[in-house]
């Protein structure tokens, strides 16, 4: 009975179950997190806080062995076999990640005259790192092209015949997203390998997959896996970088040398046992059929817009499942309005441009954000505070 199993999680989310009358629907922004990470934290700070260099004493080395137990706990996670050759870097997050490949692997893996593949539509994040190491790059010829994949209302997924089309011998790296942080789309991952072949990089940024969905770094065959602790109900500032190591350089990223954030890192070990012993494919149902929930009332009522709905899916396309992610616009309220009016009912979602990269989408819109805590009644009671204001 999946009503159960998520009345079970649902109860394990204090901040969620302490507020009753309000409705968590921002979780692409960051995600709430459960008492075994709150536990996690206190324990750790109260029993072993100390620097993770190796020690002559037993905090430092319960530090040092969290840190390295956890770089393999994230490769377990994402699925690598654990053929020693990967390696998993900590960060702050997504954008700290994505910045530490640009600036630290980039340059030394391409050759003049290469050029990079961007989705326009992308987040900021997994767009400006790229820019900026082109402009550093700018006198060896490496090209970024920031291909403009209309996001094509209708398919629920990038246009992989653009990016076919734009592809060329040069392209060496391609920076792409997982699940998108507005539409809601799997960007099939395996379709970007097939279009860019197999000796161009992929890096994923992850930041919408990990803890929502399973992510195999097995079945997905990338060069790089980057996310966000704090979206995959760990504590902010931290995450991490997966590199498979195979194409192209070893990844070394600089700053080793630092203090990590150790309690951040402690969290996340929590945050993955969490969601594994949850099950994140049972997760992603949740989530998804909550989504479909959403998007199906939403297509009765006419005034709104769903942004990037599946509805008349490409002929070549497979079907790609929306995620727990759902962008919707009012025919004449302003999207930071709605949200304004939504929040006057409890609910709490997101209304801007979500640091879309794109100028496509200038009228911002109203995210609807899901997690394993939400709820039937959630969506049920959005929804008809929604068609009230048709
Ligand atoms: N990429 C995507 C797809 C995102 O949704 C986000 C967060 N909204 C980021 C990158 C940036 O993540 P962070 O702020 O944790 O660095």
């Amino acid at each position: 009975d999946p009503g159960a199993w998520q009345r079970e999680l649902r109860a394990h989310f204090p901040i969620v179950t302490g507020h009753p009358e309000l409705a968590y629907l921002d979780s692409a922004a960051t995600a709430q997190k459960p008492q075994a990470v709150l536990d996690t934290v206190q324990t750790y700070l109260t029993t072993s806080n100390a620097n993770s260099a190796r020690g002559t004493y037993t905090w430092a080395n319960r530090t040092t062995e969290l840190v390295e137990r956890t770089r393999e706990r994230v490769a377990r996670f994402l699925g690598d076999p654990g053929t020693g050759g990967p390696v998993v870097h900590f960060t702050g997050g997504t954008t700290e990640g994505l910045r530490t490949i640009a600036r630290d692997w980039l340059p030394g893996f391409l050759r003049d005259g290469d050029e990079i593949v961007v989705p326009d539509a992308d987040h900021q994040a997994n767009i400006v790192p790229w820019l900026e190491a082109q402009r550093q790059l700018a006198r060896e010829g490496v090209r970024v092209r920031v291909v403009p994949m209309p996001y094509q209302s209708g398919s629920g997924d990038y246009d992989h015949r653009a990016l076919a089309e734009r592809a060329g011998p040069r392209t060496r790296f391609v920076a792409t997203t997982h699940v998108h942080h507005v539409y809601g789309g799997d960007m099939n991952v395996q379709r970007i390998r097939r279009a860019v072949g197999p000796d161009a990089v992929i890096c994923l940024d992850a930041a919408q997959s990990v803890g929502h969905l399973p992510v195999s770094v097995a079945d997905l065959d990338v060069d790089f896996v980057v996310f966000s602790g704090h979206k995959a109900l760990a504590l902010p500032g931290s995450g991490a970088v997966w590199a498979r190591q195979a194409r192209g350089p070893a990844f070394v990223p600089g700053g080793w040398s630092g203090t990590p954030n150790t309690v951040g890192i402690a969290s996340l070990e929590a945050a993955l046992d969490w969601l594994d012993a949850a099950g994140v494919d049972r997760i992603e149902r949740w989530t998804a059929d909550l989504a479909s929930r959403l998007t199906d009332g939403l297509r009765r009522l006419d005034a709104y817009e769903i942004l990037g709905c599946p509805l008349s899916l490409a002929a070549d396309a497979p079907v790609q499942r929306r995620q727990g992610i759902v962008s919707l616009r009012h025919h004449a309220i302003d999207s930071g309005d709605l949200g304004f009016i939504l929040f006057s009912h409890g609910f709490m979602v997101r209304s801007d441009h979500h640091c879309q990269g794109d100028a496509g989408e200038k009228t911002g819109s109203v995210r609807v954000s899901l997690h394993v805590y939400n709820t039937v009644e959630e969506i049920d009671r959005l929804l008809s505070v929604l068609a009230s204001l048709g």
